[in-house]
């Protein structure tokens, strides 16, 4: 198979059950987020992701920029990446916040108050080494805590058209339906998340060419770190929505991609948003053409990999098995190749690789 793409994910950070969010960025330092960073890196390529696209350091500053090169000049072993550095969120909306005023806390994206504010930042992290820029068109900063949208119409269009000068893409987190309306308007390739997203703004997203990224596994993840018992307890409501807003995307036409946000759960275990995406109703060969063609496609590398063609990259895994039958077949992760080099698997893998010394 082409190597496999993850379509959202956050190399920087690790599992929330085992350190919270908040500390990560305020407590960890950036060397040991980094050090950190290169085990996910490795982790992420054994699974078989060739690429990845990541979507902001989260407080680890610009250390994105730094680990691609350290994949690319052959120091470290990882996936290709696409990044986003910081991310750009409105000023105040973001966290770590403990709702105290009297503090000033390193924030988990580069914040803005206007849009000459806007506009710098877009220039720094294109400078700095952005491949994409990633803004937070919502964000729970409303009364009691609740999403709501943070940038205008108009100061989405403004980020979008610096970064289209530059030949890069802009996504959008967006969780709301008036975020992902305002996105969509701005000019977004992408929508990240998008919980309340409903016929209308699906049939809006297909129209303006818009593609669509679930994240089923960060939402999936995160209410088991809160008690949730998957197996035993009944589905929270969270799940119940998400399943079925995800079978009206489906439904809707609108294109959709494989990233899971991993990051929030554990780099290596990308495959686990593909499980759940032919749980909520996906045919196995549908996801596996989301995590491949179609992310090379909507990313815009279409003709360097995620596909297995003369002239592209030699992006190549194997897996044990017929994933388009079986999707947990994905995990049986036997060989990889990136860019035409065979990547060695560790000892416990070896024996599986018939022929490869
Ligand atoms: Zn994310």
């Amino acid at each position: 198979m082409p190597g496999l793409i993850e379509g959202h994910s956050h190399l920087f950070l690790h599992p929330y059950n085992e350190v919270s969010w908040n500390d990560q960025v305020l407590t960890e330092s950036r060397a040991e987020r980094t050090a950190r960073a290169t085990t996910h890196a490795y982790a992420t390529l054994m699974a078989g992701f060739t690429t990845v696209r990541d979507l902001g350091t989260e407080g680890a500053q610009y250390d994105d920029a730094g680990l691609k090169q350290a994949i690319e000049k052959g120091i470290i072993k990882g996936p290709r990446m696409i990044i986003a550095t910081k991310a750009i969120v409105a000023r105040g909306t973001y966290g770590p916040n403990y709702k105290n005023a009297d503090l000033d806390l390193p924030q988990g994206a580069a914040e803005v108050g206007g849009l000459e504010e806007l506009s710098k930042e877009v220039y720094t992290q294109l400078s700095k080494g952005a491949d994409v820029i990633k803004l937070y068109a919502d964000y729970r900063w409303g009364l009691d805590g609740a999403a709501a949208p943070t940038f205008s119409q108009e100061a989405i269009t403004l980020a979008t058209s610096i970064a289209k000068s530059a030949g890069r893409q802009t996504v959008a987190h967006s969780y709301t339906k008036e975020g992902m309306r305002r996105a969509i308007m701005g000019g977004v390739s992408t929508i990240e998340h998008g919980e309340d997203g409903d016929e209308e703004i699906f049939k809006l997203m297909k129209e303006k060419n818009v593609a669509f990224c679930p994240t089923l596994a960060a939402g999936d993840a995160i209410l088991q770190y809160r008690g949730w018992k998957k197996g035993t307890d009944p589905e929270p409501e969270r799940i119940v929505a998400k399943r079925k807003s995800f079978q009206l995307a489906m439904r809707s036409g609108v294109t959709i991609l494989m990233g899971g946000d991993v990051g929030v759960f554990r780099h290596g275990t990308n495959a686990r948003e593909m499980e759940l995406m032919v749980d909520y109703g996906m045919k196995p060969l549908d996801v596996l053409r989301c995590a491949t063609s179609v992310n090379s496609k909507v990313f815009g590398y279409a003709d360097k990999i995620g596909r297995l063609r003369k002239g592209m990259l030699a992006d190549i895994i194997a897996v044990q098995g017929d994933p388009s039958i079986d999707i947990k077949k994905i995990k049986e992760v036997s060989f990889v190749m990136k860019d035409g080099k065979i990547i060695i698997l560790p000892p416990t893998q070896l024996p599986r690789v018939k022929g490869l010394k």
